[in-house]
């Protein structure tokens, strides 16, 4: 249930409405736009259905979610989420551009992609330290080496920094060198992982799962809002279908649907969403066309010696004019 409190609510009923919540058994998740606040109310669906509120003082509305997600969703909030990453922010008039090697591999590889994204004026630098691999014998990553290099690189040119997190030991870790934590498509259902990025306050690039419904992603996303973290960004990658041709299929109208169902911004991965470079630069423009608030795309100076996802990283002239091209794009779209 979502309560919405009238504009000229006291402080005195908005606390009367927190109590009645919490002696009902229920706990709630408070979110304060310019004009209203709203309380979402979670728990026991059972309580939940037995809760009266319309009575209350200040109270403008209820309103019953039939979704089981409810802290994701539009009617929970209605203005966008902007989240601010070190004064990048994402989700709103800029678009914004993740870019580097799938695999953290040495400094110099790193320097290398990060000179080369920077000046083409990404934001983000990405890179794996810990990498799902399908096989056990392909590269590992890095592991902590990994991230030293990636905050040391990062900060040398600037850039903030997203890397993959695998374990949920490993939070603490992670959050020491990363700005932000990607829960990769692996993970999207690991649900303790989940619950544990939810506590941190680092902001979440929650992956969609290989074979993920729209509905299961926003609820993987209420996990992360549920355990406290509101800092939510999706990543549409590609799913899982028959066609072989791709690694994945892009599928753009999960941007549509997303933005649509909830307030949290949304980047897609045209590299892993195709598996190929030549189609990475086409899917991006897509993407921005179709609403993305950015993008995440692999870059390796040298991809013919990539240890990991050689063939769909740009090379960094190809990323340049890809990164030229979007200018455009984006002023059609109304971002900058
Ligand atoms: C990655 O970003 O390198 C990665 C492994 O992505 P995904 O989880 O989407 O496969
Ligand atoms: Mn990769």
């Amino acid at each position: 249930m979502i309560i919405v409190m009238s504009p000229n609510s006291t402080p005195e009923n908005l606390e009367s409405v927190k109590q009645k919540i919490e002696r009902s058994g229920l706990s709630y998740h408070q979110s304060v736009g310019e004009n209203r606040t709203i309380i979402g109310v979670i728990g026991d669906k059972k309580k939940i259905g037995a809760l009266e509120m319309n009575c209350f003082d200040g109270v403008e509305k209820t309103v019953r979610i039939t979704e089981k997600y409810k802290l994701v969703s539009r009617e929970f909030k209605a203005d966008n989420t902007v989240i601010d990453v070190r004064g990048v922010k994402i989700g709103g008039e800029s678009l914004v551009v993740m870019a580097g090697p799938c695999s953290v591999e040495s400094r110099e590889q790193l320097r290398e992609a990060a000179e080369a994204v920077k000046s083409a004026g990404a934001q983000f630098l990405r890179g794996g330290a810990f990498k799902p691999r399908t096989s056990p014998y392909d590269f590992q990553g890095l592991g902590e080496e990994g991230l030293q290099l990636l905050r040391e690189v990062g900060d040398e040119f600037d850039l903030r920094v997203v890397t993959e997190i695998v374990d949920l030991n490993d939070v603490d870790l992670v959050s020491k060198y990363a700005d932000v934590l990607q829960v990769g498509a692996r993970n999207m259902q690991n649900f303790r992982l989940l619950l544990a990025v939810g506590r941190c306050q680092k902001p979440v690039l929650l992956k969609r799962g290989l074979s993920a419904t729209i509905s299961e992603w926003l609820n993987a996303a209420e996990y992360v809002m549920s355990a406290g973290n509101d800092n939510v960004i999706f990543c549409e990658r590609g799913i899982r279908t028959y066609e072989t041709y791709t690694r994945n299929t892009l599928d753009l109208s999960a941007v549509v649907a997303i933005k649509e169902l909830s307030h949290l911004p949304i980047i897609v991965d045209p590299s892993h969403g195709t598996g190929r470079w030549q189609m990475v630069q086409p899917m991006a423009r897509a993407a921005v066309a179709a609403g993305a608030d950015g993008l995440i795309i692999e870059v390796h100076p040298h991809p013919e010696v990539a240890l990991s996802d050689g063939d769909q990283s740009l090379k960094p002239k190809n990323f340049a004019s890809l990164m030229e091209e979007l200018k455009g794009i984006a002023s059609v779209m109304g971002r900058k």
